[in-house]
């Protein structure tokens, strides 16, 4: 890639415009994100090689290191269609932040959920740095 992408991450529920360029990235996707061109309403972006295809099973809490083992091969095994996903977005959106999305509340930057889980590969794939915009406090 000859860009450096400017990333970040957040849940669909937190996401608002100002924040940057919302591209799902979970396996089932918020009604309408995908746009009905007769409705007027637009594509949405979506990144389906980030999305959690064929791990998702494996995301109870119980099975939590086998979900981050399997979703860390998954990254690899995609790694040139993410860089190809990345790139074409970051050319279609010049300037803007691409927020990478998905449904989970996360309390800290490596918690449970795979949106964080990318963000740290991406982070040490670009060697940038990739915020959460949705960080909730911890329990008190
Ligand atoms: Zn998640």
């Amino acid at each position: 890639m000859n860009l450096t992408p400017d990333l970040a991450t957040c849940n669909y529920r937190s996401m608002t415009p100002e924040l940057g360029v919302p591209i799902s990235t979970s396996v089932g996707k918020p009604r309408g994100w995908h746009g009905n061109k007769e409705k007027g309403i637009p594509t949405k972006p979506y990144l389906n090689s980030i999305a959690p295809w064929g791990v998702f099973n494996h995301r109870p809490a119980y099975c939590e290191g086998e979900f981050r083992r399997l979703y860390a091969e998954r990254l690899e095994a995609k790694a040139d269609e993410i860089d190809a996903g990345i790139e074409r977005y970051s050319l279609e959106y010049p300037g803007q932040r691409l927020v990478l999305l998905c449904w989970c509340t996360v309390t800290h930057l490596d918690d449970y959920c795979h949106r964080r889980m990318a963000a740290r590969w991406l982070e040490a794939r670009y060697g940038i740095e990739v915020p959460e915009l949705a960080l909730e406090a911890g329990p008190r």
